[in-house]
């Protein structure tokens, strides 16, 4: 079912959000966990965002409970998927975000647990109901949908005909090699066919699909991998978003230092990528990129079912 966000919270269907069981904080960055009716859990992050004032939030949202994608480096992965979210589920997050926590939510990105295409139909819907809302409209030019790289999903969202959608594929690698060893997607569909599907996707004038690439050490972090990358993606609209990786819950991988992050990001650019840098905000509170995923809740639940 569709429902508006201005609509979630009337009298007569409740509060719009689901209660919550959590809540984590680092600095600005708040983490904070829903319980669904079935006794799992939601997971957000609020995402402190503005140059000076910082009054403004981006919003990452789930998509799904777990996911089934199996990336090497991710949390949410080892939880498995456990199931796609609703549109409502979906819509209480941002309902909760500001109601709860009072978050003046201007952006909201499809970054959180779970792989949106996975989900696409009840993430169009939510979308659309964020974009038609006329209270608390978030309009599509400030929403992100993030794939793993789902050649057929980013060409659904393209077929819609949504210009102003902002478009992010992680790719965290500049090769097939590396890349089919960390995200089990690119043995199915390697970067060849991804690379067609992102230079289909509408970018509006001056804009660009962003790409999300988490360095990890001694794997993904080398000058010649920078040059790799920039090769690969010359003569698309994009953008390199480059995360130093946040160590998940027995990792098998370590965070580059912060010299080798920087030659990276410095020969991507002399290569004419256009690239900038995020930190690692939220990493104590676990709200991290790649570090949602409840374990101890999957490990509950899976010994109540033995
Ligand atoms: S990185 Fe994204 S697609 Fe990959 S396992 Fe994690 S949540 Fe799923």
């Amino acid at each position: 079912m569709l429902t508006a966000l201005s609509q979630l919270g009337s009298p007569s269907n409740g509060p719009g959000y689901l209660p919550l069981s959590r809540q984590m904080a680092d600095g600005d960055v708040v983490k904070f966990c829903q319980r669904t009716d079935d006794a799992w859990e939601i997971e957000s992050v609020i995402i402190p965002m503005g140059a000076r004032d910082k009054t403004w939030r981006t919003l990452c949202v789930s998509s799904q409970i777990g996911c089934k994608r199996g990336c090497t480096f991710c949390q949410t992965a080892q939880m498995g998927l456990v199931r796609n979210l609703t549109v409502d589920e979906i819509l209480g997050q941002v309902r909760a975000a500001r109601v709860v926590f009072g978050a003046n939510v201007r952006n909201v990105v499809f970054m959180g647990m779970g792989e949106p295409m996975d989900n696409l139909e009840n993430v169009v819907a939510a979308i659309t109901a964020m974009h038609e809302d006329c209270i608390n409209q978030i309009p599509r030019r400030r929403i992100t949908v993030s794939t793993v790289g789902r050649c057929d999903g980013i060409r659904r969202l393209a077929a819609l005909r949504w210009r102003r959608l902002n478009l992010a594929v992680s790719l965290n690698a500049p090769n097939d090699e590396v890349r089919s060893q960390i995200m089990p997607i690119n043995r199915i569909e390697p970067m060849a066919l991804l690379r067609d599907a992102i230079a289909e996707y509408p970018v509006r004038a001056g804009g660009h699909v962003l790409i999300e690439y988490v360095l990890i050490r001694g794997l993904n972090d080398k000058l010649d991998h920078a040059r790799q990358l920039a090769e690969y993606l010359r003569g698309l609209h994009t953008c390199v978003n480059l995360i130093p990786y946040n160590p998940r819950e027995e990792s098998p991988y370590e965070t580059p230092d912060e010299d080798t992050v920087v030659r990276f990001q410095v020969e991507l650019m002399s290569a004419g990528q256009l690239c900038f840098r995020r930190g690692t905000k939220g990493t104590a509170a676990m709200a991290a990129c790649g570090q949602l995923g409840n374990l101890e809740l999957r490990r509950a639940r899976k010994s109540e079912v033995a």
